[in-house]
């Protein structure tokens, strides 16, 4: 056996990974005017919103919550959310240093006014029938338990008997580690799910946003017929950082950002927040007439 390979190296990390100044980027001012984290313009909040939350000088697209994104995609009034009453148990009934499980997912109903990561919902498109799934990262860190697990599952089985087409909107640091072993039989959950969706011949597109990490990306997220991401999303399983620390190696500029990721095949189309209406509604076009000609 070669015993090298169980030696720790003794050289150490000196890179770090641009577009850090992110840090703050997605924290909401209370002023009128916030700073873009990648162009530096100062930008009044009140043109910011109306501009869906994208810089206009350098595109940066600021985060959003899962209702501001809903209410840019579909057709006013045509929104109907259901599993709204889904809440998450403690089965492990787990707590940490930082306080019990239970604790937190009440602070983070509070916080965001919604039970969970996920919001699911019947909508229309330009008109068309769709079943979003829409997560947010405000809840939790976007993390994937049972009821996100349940909840996607209930959308693919919603979307069939309605013969519409799902779209899940990701923005999530993982899996839900407060739930252990429950959380990561999700992924398998989930995956399986969709499978019937693609029995039933309707379309499932997967839209990722910044970020989508961890046990969303290992499993619903990268399975869409079509994966459109928004720019320069942060996507990926583990994060730069743990990579880096883990292979002792530098990595590329650019390294797990939607547009590295396109470069390699595992994103078809990168789609500005501002377009992404438009490129659902084409995207329906193409399957649902592929669907009728079946
Ligand atoms: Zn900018």
């Amino acid at each position: 056996m070669n015993k090298k390979w169980f030696i720790k190296p003794k050289y150490t990390i000196t890179s770090k990974i641009k577009y850090s100044d992110e840090k703050n980027a997605d924290v909401k001012s209370d002023s009128q005017w916030i700073k873009c984290p990648l162009c530096s313009a100062i930008i009044y909040n009140e043109d910011l919103k109306n501009n869906q939350m994208v810089c206009d000088s350098c595109a940066y697209h600021f985060r959003i919550d899962s209702r501001e994104r809903i209410s840019s995609l579909v057709d006013e009034g045509s929104f109907n959310e259901f599993n709204e009453e889904l809440s998450s148990g403690d089965p492990l009934e787990f707590t940490d240093a930082s306080g019990t499980y239970i604790d937190k997912v009440i602070n983070a109903k509070k916080k965001t006014s919604r039970n969970e990561a996920i919001i699911t919902a019947v909508a229309k498109i330009n008109n068309r029938d769709v079943v979003l799934a829409v997560m947010d990262f405000s809840f939790l860190g976007g993390s994937m338990g049972s009821v996100v697990g349940e909840k996607i599952y209930q959308s693919v089985l919603h979307a069939i008997e309605i013969k519409a087409p799902l779209i899940i909107i990701s923005a999530s640091g993982g899996a839900r580690m407060h739930e252990g072993i429950l959380s990561l039989m999700q992924m398998a959950k989930t995956s399986a799910a969709l499978t019937l969706l693609s029995d039933a011949k309707l379309p499932f597109i997967s839209i990722l946003t910044n970020p989508t990490t961890g046990g969303v990306t290992a499993s619903f997220a990268m399975l869409g017929d079509v994966i459109i991401s928004e720019p320069k999303a942060l996507i990926g399983f583990a994060g730069p950082r743990v990579i880096e620390q883990t292979i002792k190696t530098k990595l590329p500029e650019g390294f797990q950002r939607a547009e590295f990721l396109k470069q390699h095949g595992f994103v078809d189309i990168i789609c500005d927040r501002r377009e992404m209406k438009s490129l659902l509604d084409t995207l329906f076009d193409f399957f649902m007439e592929e669907e009728r000609a079946l």
